[in-house]
């Protein structure tokens, strides 16, 4: 086995802080599953807290008074990006894909109340500069990919991992999250390695051939899965009549909000997976409410629309 640093104590006391919640899911129920919704999404940024805690670390040590990152008008990660800056006390810069017409977003608006500078840069420049390496920044900047997906991003994100499995003792069969770029997943497939618990990614991606930052990191072991299919018609794209009917109705039996990009996609793959067999009868899974709330605001569509349609 390879030499293992020792566990960061401030983060894992975070990430053991987090509560785990038994949630009501009709198919997993018929199916025997108990399952535990972790509320990440209580820490500020949600799994993004993860990613960014030890980047923050290393330009704190590395004596940058400047972070720079990328991100979408309404990305979550630049909204965890903001409150990290703000909380450390780092000049933070955005680099937003779009146009200056975007400006008046919630997530830009918030995160420029924070003290972040928002620019603004055209799609096919965007593409160019967001691209792993391509923007090196000024010797005072530290940068952090889209995403916050590098290997301190996934290093972060194994205490997610480390956390289940102390608060469960093993006693869980799968650990589930949804899965953008996958670093979230591949540092807790790490975590997981050696677990009788398996790191279970849904993707929030429409096809395999998109999800082209996976794999960041080819250390993850193979205590894990990444399953496509569970994504409608793509990342934060239109809900369909089901997937819409569905989160009002987890709504309604659980007191818990969802973001429709992320953990609907995640809990919808959860009940689909149920109806076909995938989980043993009498199993534990956990499954893991990354955030993204912020990002909701957004969305067109609302639980509430699925009652007009029916
Ligand atoms: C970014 C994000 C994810 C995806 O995390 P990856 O590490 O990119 O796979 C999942 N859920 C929410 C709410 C997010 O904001």
């Amino acid at each position: 086995m390879e030499p293992r640093l020792p566990l960061d104590a401030g983060l894992l006391n975070k990430a053991l802080a987090v509560p785990h919640q038994p949630i009501y899911l009709p198919q997993c129920e018929a199916a025997g599953v108990r399952v535990w919704l972790r509320r990440d999404d209580q820490l500020p940024g949600g799994n993004k807290y993860y990613k960014l805690y030890f980047n923050l670390k290393a330009a704190h040590e590395q004596g940058k008074e400047v972070l720079v990152t990328f991100g979408g008008p309404h990305s979550n990660h630049l909204h965890a990006f903001a409150l990290a800056c703000q909380q450390a006390g780092f000049y933070g810069r955005a680099l937003v894909r779009g146009y200056p017409s975007y400006a008046d977003s919630p997530t830009l608006a918030e995160i420029k109340k924070a003290g972040l500078r928002v620019e603004f840069v055209g799609h096919s420049e965007y593409r160019r500069l967001s691209q792993a390496g391509a923007y090196t920044g000024g010797h005072h900047e530290y940068v952090i990919p889209e995403g916050g997906a590098n290997g301190l991003g996934v290093q972060g994100a194994e205490y997610i991992g480390h956390a289940v499995e102390q608060h469960f003792s093993g006693g869980v069969r799968h650990l589930v999250m949804a899965a953008g770029t996958g670093s979230t997943l591949g540092g807790v497939a790490r975590a997981l390695r050696h677990s009788a618990t398996q790191a279970l990614g849904i993707s929030v991606l429409k096809g395999a051939a998109s999800a082209s930052l996976w794999p960041v990191n080819a250390d993850y072991g193979t205590n894990w899965r990444l399953l496509w299919g569970f994504a409608g018609k793509g990342y934060a794209r239109a809900l369909s009549p089901q997937m819409l009917s569905f989160w009002q109705a987890f709504e309604r039996s659980n007191p818990i909000a969802i973001d429709p990009i992320y953990t609907l996609k995640m809990l919808w793959g959860i009940e689909q997976l149920a109806a076909m067999g995938y989980w043993r009868r009498g199993e534990q899974l956990v499954a893991v409410h990354t955030g993204g709330l912020q990002g909701r605001r957004a969305f067109a569509q609302r639980p509430a629309d699925a009652t007009a349609m029916q």
